[in-house]
């Protein structure tokens, strides 16, 4: 016997399609650089994103080459978003927050060919234009000033196409999109995504017990949209209709509250530093904000503190834990109570809302120990492994190893969890070398290499620290040489020259010698214990 059911691919521009027919008058919003609104329809998108895709293919865009996106969260991406795809090409959105060369080596290997950017950023991607493979570049006008030749103006692209056109043929295993994601050693790792893997994750995303999106929300989306699809909000927001609500390049909490009060913003995300900042200026003036009575927040990235969800709790605020990767599309886990918690008490229900939480639909998960596969006793501590349809099985244009990947064909996730007989993740440690200070990775490994360059080091270590505003921030562990002098403000001025401002680490302890491993490799976890409850001098210090 065999199943009657159609073979119908599952597609993406379905949503593109569906929301042009369903939702046209819905609305998006957009916070420009002047902070300025600028007001635009789910008809808009539909309209413009398709004249995009057409122009991308009338200026030589074949099936599978990528689009580049170097932007803010606004309208023009959400378009570009969808018209990349909807053109049959790859959405490659490059985070603007690393080094000029990393962004270059990132778009060189994934063969960037188009680059759609956002004005105020042209100067960022001048810097580093030299090391790819770039042809064309769009730029999109935020400021209203003329784009410079022989640059490209976003409205002037569009304008040459007329809109009678179609999307070429789609399989549902085609790549859409890619991101990059953080080597611990070595250059970040491509994953690509399929029409299949972002048209399930959205569904699995939008159910109530997930992070639970309505076509009658309104959404901010915090999250930088060159994170991880942006959690997956723009398929999601696309598929609803729901009304959207871009920051634009204004992230600090003064910012982001008027808005959430003026647009009544009904679900927002981002990562915890953004909302221990917000929190701050909530309980200083109690009242005086606004919200819509369905204000949640939906939060990762990195731990997300209890005492930060009570402070929530008490404004009356939801604040909802997920977890997840680059890998995982992101979404993997959320942390919502189920019936299976039902009269468990307040401090039990806050505990385990401060977990990682289960996982969502479609998603395995297991922890694994150097004994293999532990149990779910709440005890056993191993590395989270995952596999599903929104996870990735290798990495762009890399041969497939064993740090990363299972022989049996898991995700190996570099984080250390126990998990609850009921299913609920607490991550405990991170076998990945890596810093995630307000939602951006820093590496370990390439602050000690360059820490070690310097003539007055003998060793370093470099580990995160717990960090009130930043989730975590770079502690270097430094041994001076013999004789040396040599201070914090020393090694600063050094990094200052080899990072982005934000990686060069604020904090340095100098130590005689490095505990060590019995194969003579340093103890990080011993170094981790010891700097615990290090003592942050100015925990509003910004690291730019
Ligand atoms: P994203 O863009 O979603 O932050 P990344 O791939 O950059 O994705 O980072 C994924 C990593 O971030 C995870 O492996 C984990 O170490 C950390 N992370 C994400 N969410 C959480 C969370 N809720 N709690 C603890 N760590 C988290």
């Amino acid at each position: 016997m065999q199943a009657t059911m159609m073979q119908v691919p599952l597609n993406l521009c379905h949503f593109l399609e569906r929301a042009g027919k369903l939702f046209g008058s819905a609305e998006i919003v957009s916070r420009m650089p002047d902070k300025s609104i600028h007001r635009s329809t789910y008809a808009d998108l539909h309209r413009r994103a398709r004249l995009l895709a057409q122009a991308l293919q009338q200026a030589g865009l074949r099936k599978g080459e990528r689009v580049a996106t170097l932007m803010w969260n606004h309208y023009a991406h959400f378009e570009s978003y969808m018209g990349a795809i909807a053109s049959g090409g790859v959405l490659h959105t490059l985070n603007l927050r690393l080094a000029p060369e990393e962004i270059g080596f990132i778009a060189d290997h994934a063969q960037d060919r188009f680059l759609i950017v956002d004005d105020i950023l042209l100067p960022l991607f001048e810097q580093f234009r030299e090391h790819t493979r770039i042809e064309q570049v769009i730029v999109v006008p935020l400021t209203g000033r003329p784009v410079p030749a022989p640059y490209i103006d976003y409205e002037a692209f569009l304008a040459r196409a007329d809109g009678d056109w179609d999307y070429p043929p789609m399989d549902e295993n085609d790549p859409i999109a890619m991101c990059y994601t953080s080597g611990t050693t070595g250059r970040p790792k491509g994953v690509v995504y399929s029409h299949r893997s972002q048209v399930l994750h959205t569904l699995a995303q939008c159910m109530p017990d997930a992070v639970g999106i309505s076509g009658r929300d309104t959404i901010l989306p915090v999250v930088p949209m060159f994170h991880a699809n942006a959690w997956g909000i723009p398929y999601a927001a696309c598929m609803l209709g729901s009304r959207i609500v871009f920051p634009g390049p204004h992230l600090h909490p003064d910012d982001l509250l008027p808005l959430l009060e003026q647009e009544q913003v009904t679900i927002a995300c981002g990562v915890p530093t953004i909302w221990l900042g917000l929190i701050q200026l909530l309980e200083r003036e109690p009242g005086r904000w606004k919200f819509d009575s369905r204000l949640r927040l939906t939060v990762g990235g990195s731990a997300v503190p209890e005492s930060l969800i009570r402070a929530y709790a008490r404004q009356g605020i939801e604040l909802v834990q997920g977890w997840g990767m680059t890998e995982t599309s992101p979404l993997a886990t959320i942390s919502k109570a189920t019936q299976c918690q039902d009269g468990i008490g307040e401090d039990e229900r806050f505990s385990l809302l401060a977990s990682q939480g289960y996982p969502i639909p479609l998603v395995d998960l297991r922890i694994a120990g150097d004994e293999g596969e532990q149990p779910w006793d709440g005890q056993a501590v191993g590395e989270i492994q995952v596999r599903g349809p929104w996870i990735t099985g290798g990495y762009h244009a890399l041969a497939q190893s064993q740090d990363s990947f299972t022989a049996d064909g898991w995700l190996r996730t570099g984080d250390v969890a126990a998990v609850t007989p009921h299913g609920f993740v607490r991550i405990t440690d991170r076998t990945k070398d890596l810093i995630k200070s307000g939602g951006e990775w820093i590496s370990s490994v390439d602050l000690e290499n360059a820490i070690m360059g310097h003539p007055c080091v003998a060793e370093a270590a470099v580990i995160a620290v717990p960090h009130p505003k930043w989730a975590e921030r770079p502690l270097a562990v430094i041994v001076a040489r013999q004789g040396a002098a040599l201070t914090a403000e020393d090694m600063r001025a050094f990094l200052a020259q080899r990072f982005v401002k934000w990686m060069v680490p604020d904090a340095y302890a100098f130590v005689d010698a490095i505990p060590r491993t019995s194969t003579g490799k340093f103890l990080k976890s011993a170094l981790r214990e010891r700097y615990r409850d290090w003592r942050w001098d100015d925990a509003a210090s910004s690291p730019g």
